[in-house]
């Protein structure tokens, strides 16, 4: 009889090992969702002239023949 109740404790701290971590995971999932917009904000970008900071999708991107794989952003024409 001992052995029974023991094994339904087992069974029962399983059960609640289990519920705890899936707790735990779809907290997490909802704080990476919460996280996820934050995490990508608009990428500001530097004029490589003057260095004001520009968002990305405003910035001219400059084409380097250079060496160098970096990329330049440029805030206006004059600085393109
Ligand atoms: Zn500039």
């Amino acid at each position: 009889m001992k052995t029974l109740l023991f094994f339904i404790l087992i069974i029962f701290v399983y059960f609640i090992i289990k519920f705890i971590l899936n707790r735990i995971n779809q907290l997490k999932e909802e704080s990476t969702q919460k996280d996820a917009p934050l995490m990508d904000p608009t990428q500001m970008v530097i004029c490589h002239k003057c260095g004001v900071h520009i968002p990305k999708d405003e910035a001219l991107i400059l084409v380097n023949s250079n060496d160098n794989d970096e990329t330049k952003y440029a805030c206006c024409t004059e600085h393109g």
